[in-house]
């Protein structure tokens, strides 16, 4: 399974503060900052990530000049990248040092991975749609982030052979917590995932104290569906997606593609008053 192999901590370029492309669109991004200072993002390394991802490298050419408003773009398959706003919140709500080996599920485009990557040891995340894995490793490589590995699957299982993870963080909605996430999470772990019920979807936070498990819901949300066995049927992705308005075909998982791209083939939010939605 190649990806982007592990890295020491503090040997990215990604400490350094040097990525490239990060000198272009700045003026954009220190707004796009400021409008998430102004909001609840007060984390000053989830600030500095996001003031150093180039956002524009990871959306089409057509839509870079809305890449810095906070708003979720389409990146194909019915899929969206997340808004920055809730991007740096789910970063926020992981409180990460640096230490961590962190689970991500619904790796879209890469963007999340990306901020993710400079706050946290390595970074797992898996992505259910081949195409949307295959953009997100040259979106990376791009950027030459090294501490990520992508695995092409249903994140819902999560991903036994590298648990227990000290932090897990799902980019899309599920009926329930997934089981396998929860039995995956680290001791003194963080596991942050967006929950619908009866329409109404609310990001929730749960934390693994010692072998038990304390709930909270932080808020209401809006987030595409996480399509697994731990979540929503495949039946109801593709009525999400007719709502969502895209004539867009979904790619189903297929087991046979590691000789062709070289992966494993293992196999968002909105206040009311203001948006942070996914869709
Ligand atoms: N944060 C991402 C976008 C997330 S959109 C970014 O920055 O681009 C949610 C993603 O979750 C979609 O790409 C969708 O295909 C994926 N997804 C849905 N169900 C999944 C599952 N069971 N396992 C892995 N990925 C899943």
């Amino acid at each position: 399974m190649l990806i982007l192999k592990n890295v020491k901590p503090g040997n990215s370029k990604i400490q350094k503060g040097e990525y490239p492309f990060q000198k272009e669109y700045t003026v954009a991004r220190r707004k796009m900052i400021e409008e998430l200072q102004a909001r609840d993002i007060q984390d000053p390394r989830v600030l500095e990530m996001m003031g150093k991802i180039p956002r524009h490298r990871f959306v089409e050419e057509a839509l870079i000049s809305q890449a810095y408003q906070d708003t979720p773009l389409n990146i194909g398959y019915g899929q969206t990248i997340s808004q920055p706003y809730t991007v740096a919140l789910l970063a926020q709500l992981l409180h990460l040092q640096g230490h961590e080996s962190i689970l991500e599920i619904g790796t879209g485009c890469g963007y999340q991975t990306a901020i993710l990557s400079g706050l946290a040891k390595q970074i797992y995340s898996i992505e259910r749609l081949h195409s949307l894995i295959l953009k997100a490793r040259s979106n990376l490589k791009g950027l030459e982030i090294k501490n990520v590995i992508l695995k092409y699957g249903d994140g819902s299982q999560g991903w036994k052979d590298y648990a227990p993870f000290d932090a897990i963080v799902a980019a899309a909605v599920s009926p329930q917590i997934p089981k396998p996430l929860v039995e995956q999470l680290a001791e003194g772990g963080r596991l942050v995932v967006p929950i619908e019920k009866n329409g109404k979807q609310q990001l929730v936070c749960v934390l693994n104290q010692g072998g038990h498990y304390k709930q909270e819901v932080i808020e209401d949300c809006r987030f595409v569906k996480m399509v697994g066995k731990h979540a929503f049927g495949e039946k109801k992705l593709q009525t999400s997606i007719a709502e969502l308005g895209s004539g867009r075909k979904v790619f189903k998982p297929r087991t046979n593609q590691t000789k062709n791209s070289g992966i494993h083939p293992a196999l968002h939010r909105k206040r009311s008053h203001s948006p942070a939605s996914e869709n």
